[in-house]
């Protein structure tokens, strides 16, 4: 199972992204956290992200392009499976991210979105900054992440609902309902992930899933 997450701050990449991984026992590569971790060593690369990190700011795309090419070769020799949780951010970062595991055999196969709104959002960094002291979940810093992800992010959405990959879920609720859906709808994907030339499976019954496959629903589209 091969899946990038594309969500706003806030909607729990990082809690679904981890529920995902040791569900399907894969790794979990969260662009975020190896940043944060370079910048808590002081490594060199530390040194010359923080200042993005502390504004909320994207880190030049280079930067990220190299770490997850490393993480994909890794997951690769790991078993073949991922789930990536915070790159692509832009267009440019979906191009490049796609040739990279096009060439290592390794594109993904579901493009998984958590839909919340800004308020919900801004409500949960801000809870999360009393518990946590991240760098940037203070207001103005919080408030200019959001914009970027509908400026930048969101429009890559198009991309993958063409493309066909798109799962989208409405992550305005509990994080174990919302985890619950994810695992739902990834389950019932997975038979045709699978070897093809496996003798024919059940045919499974989706129409309960429309929202969760992006297909219908009041939550389509309104984050964006
Ligand atoms: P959030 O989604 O809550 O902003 P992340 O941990 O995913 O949290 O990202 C934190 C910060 O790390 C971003 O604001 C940005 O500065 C940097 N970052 C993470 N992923 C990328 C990326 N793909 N491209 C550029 N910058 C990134």
């Amino acid at each position: 199972m091969r899946i990038l997450m594309i969500a706003p701050p806030g909607a729990g990449k990082g809690t679904q992204g981890a529920l995902i991984a040791a569900h399907f026992s894969i790794p979990h590569i969260a662009t975020g956290d190896l940043l944060r971790d370079h910048v808590a060593r002081q490594t060199p690369l530390g040194q010359a992200v923080q200042g993005y990190l502390d504004r909320g700011e994207l880190v030049p795309d280079q930067i990220v392009l190299d770490m997850v090419r490393e993480a994909i070769v890794a997951a690769k020799a790991a078993g073949g499976g991922y789930v990536l949780d915070g790159i692509p951010r832009n267009m440019e970062q979906a191009r490049a991210a796609y040739e990279i595991a096009s060439e290592l055999g390794m594109t993904a196969d579901v493009a998984l979105h958590l839909q919340a709104d800004d308020a919900e959002l801004t409500r949960r960094l801000l809870a999360r900054a009393a518990l946590e002291h991240r760098s940037d979940d203070t207001p103005q810093v919080i408030a200019q992440r959001l914009a970027l992800y509908q400026q930048v992010t969101a429009p890559i959405l198009a991309w993958y609902r063409d493309r066909g990959i798109l799962v989208s879920v409405d992550a305005m609720r509990s994080a174990a309902e919302v985890g619950r859906e994810i695992l739902v709808a990834l389950e019932a994907m997975r038979p045709f992930l699978e070897d093809t030339s496996a003798p024919e499976r059940l045919p499974l019954d989706l129409t309960s899933l429309g929202e969760a496959f992006g297909a219908t629903g009041s939550a389509a589209g309104a984050s964006e």
